[in-house]
Order: C-alpha cells, then sequence, then structure tokens
C-alpha cells in the first residue's frame, strides 16, 4: 500500500489535476500498487469557506457571492476536465452545493455559526475536490474510488480540531477497504465525523494528518506528501530567499521543524508514522523529479550542524516572579496544571537557576486567559505579595534551530547567539530541550526576518556571506566604487566566498532600493527613472526597516547631513564605511559621541579612506596603539595637490605657474585656495590627532598660512589667480635659500608633545620626505618601539581609484567580521 497527499496548490484547478495522474502512475511500484490518494481542497478554497460561513453570520449578504464564487471555480474545473457529461459526479457536486447553501442560509438566519456548524462547511473543499479528482482518474481509464473520509475516521467532538480515535478508525478503514475493491482510492483530507455522525475537522492544514492516519491504518510502505516546494527546507522560503532541501532527516527532527512552524508538515502528522515506523517522503508536484525530503528514523547527513530553522511568528511572554517562589516545591506543577485546564497551549518555558522567575510563551490569542487562570491558582500567594501578577510581553517571536548534530557538539549555541550578536538582535529569552534537538531564542517580531536570514547564513551558508550594502554619493569616488565592485563581485564570491549586494543607492537628487540587489548596468538611468526624491532620513529609514543582516552603510559624499546619520546607524548595528572626513572631524563632543557608540553596538565605523586615500593610515596607527605602543610624534604631508606642487617646484619655474599647471592636471580643488589653506589638510590632522587620544579641536590645529590674507580673500578664482604672480618672488626666495642648504620645501603637518602644527617645512637629504615624487603622501611614526628609525607610509594618497579601493577593501573586511569563525 502507498499513501500519496496532494495539498491545495497541487490540487488547484484543471491543470494541476492532469499532473497528478502521471505522478501517481509513476509513484506506483509495481503498477498495480493499491494507493490511497488524499486530497486537499484546492488552495485557498477552505479560506473561503470560513470566509462565508463567518459573513454569513454577520448577516452580510456577500456570502452568496463568495460561495458563487467558488462553486463556479469547481465548475470551471469540470469543464476544463471534460467532465461535464458525468451525471454522477454533477449530481453530487449539485447536492453538496445545495447542502451548503441551506446550511449558509440558515446561519444567515440566525445570525450564529457554532463551530459544529463551521466544519461542516469548511468540510466541502475537500469533499468537491476529491470527488472531481475521483471522477477525472475513472474518465482516464483508472480503477479509482472516491472515500469521504467521515465514513472512516472517527474523531471526538472537538470540533475545529479534533481527536482521532485510532482503534475505531483503523479497523473502519480497514474495513472500507477490503469491501471496495479499486487501485487507487480517493480520499478527502481534511474531514472526519464522530461517532454521532456529526462533521468534524481535525485542524488548518490537516490533510497531511489524514494521509498518515490511513497510512498508519493500512501499514503502508511509504507516506507521501506532495506540495508546492521541493521537500522540507532549510527554513521557510518566504523568509530565507536561500533556503535549500533537505534531504533527510529524522521524525523527531521533521516533528521540531513542523511544531516549530513549518507549515510544509502539519504537526500530528508525523506521529503516527512514527509509531509504524513508515517513511515519509516530501515532494514537489511542480517538480517531481526532485528527490524531496525523506523522513524516517535515521538522521543522517552529517554535513551541517543543523537540519533547520523554524519561527513561530507571534507569540506572547509570560512571567511569574516572586520570593515565594524559591524552594517551593511544586510552583511550576501548579502553574502548568492551572494552563492545560484553561487548554492553553505552552511554546517553551525558561527557569532561571535562582527559581525566581519561570517564563513561558503561549499563542498571543491565549495570553489573557493563560495570565487569568495563573493569577486565580496563586491568588492567595499574590495577595500575600510572595508572588507578583503575572507579567506579559507582547509582539515577539520564536526562532528555533532544530537537529539531531547539535547533540555533544559544541559550540552551537556560540555560533547561535554570536550571529545574533554580530546582527545586533537581542535575546529576549532562550530555551534548549534537554534532548538537544532544538534551541529556542525568543526575539522581538521586527527583527525576525533578519534573524532568519542571518542563522541561516551562519549555519549553513557559512561558505557564502552575503553583505548588503547601501551606497550615498555617486561622484567620482561612488561611481568608481560601484565600477570596483561590478568587476569584482564574482571572483569575491568564488575566492572570498562573499557576495556583496548592493541593496540600496543614492545621490543628491534620487534614491533607489531592492533588497535582492540592484543592477549596476545603467544604475543612473535607474535612478533617474526609478527612485524616489532623496531625503537622506528617508533613507536610514529605509534601510532600517528592510532590517537585512549584515549591513552596510557606505558614505562617498562629501556631505555634512549624511555624516550626521552615523551614530543613529551604528545605534541600529548597521556598519558605516565612509571616505567622508566630516564626522570625524566636527567637534570633539560629537566625535566622542560618535565612537562610544561603535563600542557599544555590533558595528564596525570604518574611516581608513579619511587619512591618505588608500594608504594603510589609520590602520597603521590602531595598530601601533593597540599593541601598546606609545606616540612620540607624527609628521606627514598629507595633500596629494601641495606634495605635488612642492614637488614640482623647482628653479626656473615659478610658484604660480606650478600652481597653475596643478589646477590644469586636475589635481587642485576647482579653487586651488581650498588646498592652499591647508583646511583639508588641519582635519586630516585632527583626525590622526584624536585617533592617538588627544581631544583637540580644530581651532587647536596652527596652521601656517602658505598666502597671504589679500589672495585668500580675492573674489574670483581668476582673480585669485591672476594676482597670485605676486608672491612668486617671496616663494622663490624661500625655495633658493632652502636650496643653498641642500634642502627642499614641504607642506608638513605635525603632531608632537600634545600639539598639532601645519607648515612649510626645509628638509635636508636625510630626512624622509626629501624624495617626494608625484602627489604622493607620506606619514612618519615616531614610537617608543620605531624610535631610531620612524614607521613610514608613504604612497598615492589622492584619486578615486586608489580611494575608491580603500573604500572597497573596508567593505569586504566587515564582511570577514560577520563571517562565521
Ligand atoms: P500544501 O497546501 O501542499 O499542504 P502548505 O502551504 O500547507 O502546502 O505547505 C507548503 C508551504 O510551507 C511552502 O509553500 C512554504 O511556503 C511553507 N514552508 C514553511 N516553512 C517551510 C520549510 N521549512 N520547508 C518547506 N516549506 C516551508
Ligand atoms: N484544506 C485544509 C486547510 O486549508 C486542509 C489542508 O489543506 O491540509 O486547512
Ligand atoms: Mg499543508
Amino acid at each position: 500500500m502507498l499513501v500519496m497527499k496532494f495539498g491545495g496548490t497541487s490540487v488547484a484547478g484543471a491543470d494541476r489535476i492532469k499532473a497528478l495522474d502521471s505522478i501517481i502512475r509513476d509513484a506506483r511500484k509495481p503498477a498495480s500498487e493499491r494507493t490511497i490518494v488524499v486530497v486537499s481542497a484546492q488552495s485557498g478554497v477552505t479560506d473561503d469557506l470560513i470566509r462565508m460561513s463567518r459573513m454569513a453570520a454577520r448577516r452580510d449578504r456577500g456570502y452568496v457571492e463568495v460561495l458563487e464564487r467558488v462553486r463556479h471555480r469547481h465548475e470551471e474545473t469540470v469543464k476544463l476536465l471534460r467532465l461535464g457529461k458525468d451525471r454522477n459526479l454533477a449530481d453530487q457536486l449539485k447536492a453538496d452545493f445545495s447542502g451548503l447553501y441551506d446550511t449558509l442560509h440558515g446561519v444567515f438566519l440566525v445570525g450564529e455559526l457554532s463551530d459544529r456548524t463551521l466544519d461542516f462547511v469548511s468540510a466541502h473543499g475537500e469533499l468537491l475536490s476529491a470527488r472531481i479528482i475521483a471522477a477525472y482518474l475513472r474518465s482516464k481509464g483508472r480503477s479509482a474510488g472516491f472515500l469521504d473520509a467521515r465514513e472512516v475516521i472517527r474523531t471526538d467532538e472537538q470540533f475545529g480540531n479534533a481527536r482521532v480515535n485510532f482503534t475505531t478508525t483503523n479497523r473502519q478503514i480497514g474495513q472500507w477497504l477490503k469491501k471496495h475493491r479499486e487501485q487507487v482510492v480517493v480520499m478527502t483530507g481534511f474531514i472526519a465525523s464522530t461517532a454521532r455522525n456529526e462533521t468534524t475537522t481535525l485542524g488548518r492544514g490537516g490533510s497531511d494528518y489524514t494521509a498518515a492516519i490511513a497510512g498508519a491504518a493500512t501499514k503502508a510502505r511509504e507516506i507521501q506528501i506532495w506540495t508546492d516546494v521541493d521537500g522540507v527546507l532549510t527554513a521557510d522560503p518566504r523568509k530565507v530567499r536561500k533556503a535549500f532541501t533537505v534531504p533527510t532527516m529524522s521524525y523527531r527532527e521533521a516533528m521540531e521543524m513542523s511544531h516549530f512552524g513549518a507549515k510544509v508538515i502539519h504537526p500530528p502528522t508525523i506521529q503516527p508514522a512514527l509509531e509504524k515506523g513508515i517513511p515519509l517522503r516530501i515532494k514537489n508536484t511542480f517538480r517531481p523529479q526532485s528527490d524531496g525530503t525523506f523522513v524516517s528514523r535515521k538522521s543522517n547527513g552529517a554535513d551541517f550542524l543543523i537540519k533547520g530553522i523554524s519561527s513561530i511568528d507571534d507569540i506572547s511572554l509570560l512571567t511569574l516572579e516572586g520570593s515565594g517562589m524559591v524552594g517551593v516545591a511544586g510552583i511550576s506543577a501548579r502553574l502548568f496544571s492551572a494552563l492545560s485546564q484553561s487548554k492553553v497551549n505552552v511554546i517553551l518555558i525558561t527557569q532561571g537557576s535562582s527559581e525566581h522567575t519561570i517564563t513561558f510563551a503561549v499563542r498571543p490569542g491565549d495570553a489573557a486567559q493563560a495570565k487569568a487562570a495563573i493569577e486565580e491558582a496563586f491568588r492567595f500567594e499574590i495577595r500575600d505579595h510572595l508572588i507578583e501578577q503575572v507579567k506579559v510581553e507582547e509582539g515577539l517571536s520564536v526562532i528555533a534551530v532544530i537537529g539531531e548534530n547539535m547533540k555533544n557538539t559544541p559550540g552551537v549555541s556560540a555560533r547561535l547567539f554570536g550571529a545574533l550578536g554580530k546582527n545586533g538582535i537581542s535575546v529576549v529569552a532562550t530555551a534548549q530541550g534537554s534532548s538537544e534537538l532544538n534551541i529556542s531564542t525568543v526575539i522581538r517580531k521586527q527583527d525576525l526576518g533578519k534573524a532568519m536570514n542571518a542563522l541561516h547564513q551562519a549555519f549553513f551558508l557559512s561558505e557564502v556571506k552575503t553583505l548588503s550594502v547601501f551606497l550615498v554619493g555617486t561622484g567620482l569616488i561612488g561611481k568608481t566604487l560601484l565600477k570596483q565592485v561590478a568587476e569584482h563581485r564574482d571572483h569575491l564570491k568564488q575566492a572570498r566566498s562573499l557576495e556583496i549586494v548592493i541593496a540600496g543607492v543614492a545621490n543628491s537628487r534620487k534614491m533607489y532600493f531592492a533588497p535582492d540587489g540592484i543592477s549596476l548596468k545603467r544604475l543612473s538611468e535607474t535612478l533617474d527613472r526609478s527612485g524616489e526624491p532623496m531625503d537622506i532620513r528617508l533613507f536610514v529609514d529605509r534601510m532600517k526597516s528592510m532590517n537585512l543582516p549584515q549591513t552596510v552603510f557606505v558614505d562617498c559624499t562629501s556631505n555634512e547631513s549624511v555624516a550626521s546619520v552615523y551614530g543613529d546607524l551604528i545605534a541600529s548595528n548597521i556598519s558605516v564605511v565612509t571616505p567622508n572626513k566630516l564626522a570625524n572631524a566636527g567637534p570633539y563632543r560629537q566625535y566622542r559621541k560618535l565612537h562610544e557608540l561603535v563600542r557599544k553596538h555590533h558595528a564596525k565605523f570604518l574611516y581608513e579612506t579619511n587619512v591618505g586615500a588608500g594608504l594603510p593610515v589609520i590602520n597603521t596607527l590602531q595598530n601601533l596603539l593597540t599593541s601598546g605602543d606609545r606616540i612620540r610624534s607624527i609628521e606627514a604631508v598629507l595633500s596629494g595637490t601641495l606634495s605635488y606642487i612642492f614637488n614640482t617646484f623647482r628653479e626656473g619655474i615659478p610658484f604660480s605657474e606650478v600652481v597653475k599647471q596643478a589646477k590644469e592636471l586636475g589635481y587642485t580643488e576647482p579653487d586651488p585656495r581650498i588646498d592652499l589653506s591647508g583646511t583639508d589638510v588641519a582635519r586630516k590632522l585632527l583626525i590622526l590627532a584624536r585617533e592617538t587620544g588627544l581631544p583637540l579641536e580644530s581651532g587647536d590645529i596652527q596652521i601656517k598660512p602658505l598666502l597671504p590674507a589679500r589672495l585668500m580673500k580675492a573674489k574670483t578664482v581668476g582673480a585669485f589667480l591672476s594676482a597670485l604672480p605676486d608672491i612668486d618672488a617671496e616663494m622663490e626666495s624661500l625655495r633658493a635659500r632652502a636650496a643653498k642648504k641642500g634642502c627642499v620645501l614641504r607642506f608638513i603637518a605635525r603632531l608632537e608633545n600634545g600639539r598639532a602644527s601645519i607648515q612649510l617645512t626645509e628638509v635636508d637629504t636625510k630626512h624622509p620626505f626629501y624624495n617626494l615624487s608625484g602627489s604622493d603622501n607620506i606619514i612618519s611614526f615616531r614610537t617608543d618601539r620605531y624610535n631610531q628609525r620612524p614607521l613610514v607610509v608613504k604612497g598615492p594618497g589622492a584619486g578615486a581609484e586608489v580611494t575608491a579601493a580603500g573604500v572597497f577593501a573596508e567593505i569586504i573586511s566587515i564582511g570577514n567580521y560577520f563571517g562565521v569563525e
């Protein structure tokens, strides 16, 4: 005997039903194998039946319309399957619908809907679908019968969620099968009846259970659950896009997965199969060739530490607390018996070892009743203040990692809590069954999607990690960064197992989001055409509400308002990478606040490109400091423009010519005074000083100006450039004086004894800055360890390519941080 069950989507409409015929034929071994085919209602029909019942009970005449739609849908199916001439079928369907009309009319008249009546109405989805499928198989010449499960499955009178009497049921199934000889028996899922022949149902999703009941009663060789996914997946595919099929699992694992919300198997289904040792196979009607999931006694397959991740999306947490609980026996017995008397199902329990509190989770709909029942059971203790009133917390979810492999394997909790922690998800409560089959954590509901994906990544995809990047600023650096990402993305995925997804982009006018990644081809067109107006606050809100795991915000602007959101992002555990200096060079109070937030949260703030573009300046400094070295002095040429100007300034070329040349080559800002004033260098020096722990403000940096105030104040760039030759003679004499001593001029930023200054300085041939070429930056650290000879970092310190590369490297380093060690 083989039992096959087809779910709602697998029987929804003529095309699907046609596909069943061949699936059933191929599954049977031998071809004549007797088979029970359990079917669900067409998808959505049970919902419609419930809805129309409730409408009728509210005296809403609209119920007739819903019923008409359901009728029309089934008539269509009959027509498309060319069963229009099947009189028998037509009569049965007519009788079903007239029964429905009469019942619903009655509900409408009295304005009342009992659970019993609701079960009667909702049973019709399965009746209709099973009748049509049986008729279709017969029309194809198969030996196919129809079994109304109400004839054989006997339950108690708990309408809506009835309990099965297995002794009677098994006997009746056996008898029915003896009496009828068809090879294929099409049986209604979900429905059953009481000893008084009243219709009951087995709970939503209960057709799976029907299949297990039929399988156990007939000692089937296998129970196949045919659905719309490739088996039991590592997580709910609607929540985790990268979920994949679990090839084998044990009954216990399947049971935990389904109890913890994996809708693919209705929870009670496993028990009858387990008792009789009948394997379950979960398969996809849309892809019958794929293997699906095989459930048996053995867990098999030790590829991963766990089998799957499940969630119960809505729970309430109740806490019983009080000094009167410590060391008193029987408290939990009383607690749970009070709950069971009021039929409240407990999802999870934790108790602190101090015995001072017991916390447990229930469905939100049960919370009020649970609270009342417990407060009644402990009314004397509460009156005497030995126990406090029951505390109820709402808006929570439970997420469970499941698998038999976890047993005796250290490191599972570390990985679990590590992944949650790194993504800034706080754990409200946690419980681990002693079976070590399941570790459950309670988190806030708003974190659920992120938590599922973060855990999935940590347990199953440690091979490939995904970073979601949000980029603001598509100027020269931003554009170059995107180009570099596009070029190296595939390589990163293969060589570093890191996938970079650009989930949001903005320029100063428009912003655009796509959680699965924005195509980088024609990005500016996409922004123009499909983007929303840019607003940095809205951008941040959207990022937060997307709540993706492993998120990085990249600021490639030099904008103050963008820099002002970093603190908010860090506090939301979103990492920030930026070449924008403004956050680090603003008022010290703000700087300190931001860096304190970074210390408190699980987010990185990386800004290596603030100083010396892609050169490793800040990292080097941080490494020196964290390894216990002490900085004695820092000397640096921190402006590529000024470096170029003084490297080029030599005898015979007037200073003003050099500046003009530099401007023409694009080495300066459009207004060269921005470079020549030294403000930019001052910002960089300030950042370095603060990095060493000095609480300096920008006013503390002493700049000896290169140019007289008169020139700096010229009204236009043109006016400035034409007045510039006025200082040629003075600059030339400075140069010549230095040259006479064998020295050259360098614009040097210096930090020593807590003082920061910037000025034009003569350096001789022994000085490391003597040989500087092009627009190179150079930074020399003199420390306790690097005392005799300083540690020098030197190289191109400006330019879009090297800056973008520096930003890119920091994004990648965040990927490593999130990676599973
Ligand atoms: P059927 O109508 O065939 O019984 P269901 O809708 O009841 O189908 O169950 C299948 C659905 O369960 C899938 O489409 C999927 O969205 C959902 N699901 C939730 N968790 C899981 C999981 N871990 N593995 C597979 N499917 C899951
Ligand atoms: N049709 C029923 C429901 O939707 C039973 C099932 O499909 O398993 O709940
Ligand atoms: Mg189902």
